[in-house]
């Protein structure tokens, strides 16, 4: 049928956002300025202060960059409402599940959620690599769950993988595609399986990279630059690692190494010594690389 022929769905426009990190603050970001209206839930609110600020700066550079009105920015920054309570969830047609990359935690967040969210909402998971169709059999909504996985950073990246687990019904699924084309993004379907297709196929480049760094076979910078001049990559994936956070790096490997049983997912050591001492990448200022003296 062609695209005038489609009939247009009702999209959701109240949405819930839950884990105001490094993900949840730009997927707050970008549904808001599509002209949803947005509650950003955390555990604390400094958290939310936090991501409230980065939604302020990134807004800020979309003025600067004229691809929004200073008027614009400050319509989508108002729509968004950050909050501390589940209560939120009681008028939400839409929810992103952004919280950290563990199984039993976002569990317990479902079980929470589900008496509280109206039955037609559908529940989205933003998981990097955990199963849909496990996380969705225990949402008390399997039909109504789905992974939406954003890239980061959020307001950027174009890609969202879409992913069905076994009981997504087609409608919970085409809301899903139609309104990640609302916001800008292109979608792109795939089949549950562990880390998807993204994080499948980068996180054991990642990891060869710590391992490569690990043995000395280059510097950080070298390695980062041979994948960054010599493979078109835009960014080194040691770098990459950084700005997704290398806790969040290693709980993907461990998922792909549960998930298919192969050692060859097997996490670098060297990975696992920077998660043990609190070096996370971007967000605690060091990881491979050390980012304290750009202030970034
Ligand atoms: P993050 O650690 O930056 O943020 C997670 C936030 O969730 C924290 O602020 C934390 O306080 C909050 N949180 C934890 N439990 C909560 C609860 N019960 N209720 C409300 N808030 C809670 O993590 P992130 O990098 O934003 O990752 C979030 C999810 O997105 C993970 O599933 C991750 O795998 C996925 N993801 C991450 C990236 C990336 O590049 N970082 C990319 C794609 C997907």
């Amino acid at each position: 049928m062609p695209d005038s022929e489609t009939p247009r769905r009702v999209l959701p426009r109240r949405v819930l956002v839950v884990g105001a990190g490094t993900m949840g603050n730009g997927i707050a970001q970008v549904f808001a300025v599509s002209g949803a209206s947005v509650h950003l839930v955390d555990i604390r609110e400094e958290f939310t202060a936090r991501g409230m600020a980065t939604i302020e700066k990134n807004l800020g550079r979309q003025v600067k960059r004229g691809t929004l009105t200073e008027a614009e920015a400050k319509a989508a920054y108002s729509r968004v409402e950050p909050g501390t309570r589940m209560a939120a969830a009681a008028d939400a047609e839409f929810v992103v599940e952004a919280i950290v990359e563990n199984e039993a935690k976002k569990l317990s967040l479902y079980g929470a959620l589900d008496p509280l969210l109206p039955r037609a909402a559908i529940l989205a998971s933003n998981t990097s690599s955990i199963s849909i169709t496990r996380l969705g059999a225990a949402s008390g909504r399997p039909d109504r769950f789905i992974g939406m996985h954003f890239m980061n950073p959020v307001p950027v990246m174009e890609l969202v993988e879409v992913i069905r687990g076994l009981e997504t019904s087609d409608e919970t699924f085409e809301t899903t595609m139609e309104l990640s084309r609302r916001l800008g993004k292109t979608p792109c379907a795939v089949n549950d399986a562990p880390g998807f297709v993204s994080n499948r196929v980068l996180m054991p480049l990642i990891n060869e990279a710590a391992f490569a760094l690990m043995e000395g076979v280059g510097t950080a910078e070298d390695i980062d630059r041979i994948m960054r001049l010599g493979m078109r990559h835009p960014m080194g994936p040691l770098a990459l690692a950084d700005l997704i956070g290398l806790d969040v790096v290693l709980d993907i490997l461990r998922v792909l190494q549960e998930g298919f049983g192969d050692p060859r997912y097997r996490p670098c050591p060297l990975l696992v010594k920077l998660v043990d001492g609190g070096r996370l990448g971007r967000k605690t200022g060091r990881g491979f690389h050390d980012y304290r003296a750009a202030g970034s």
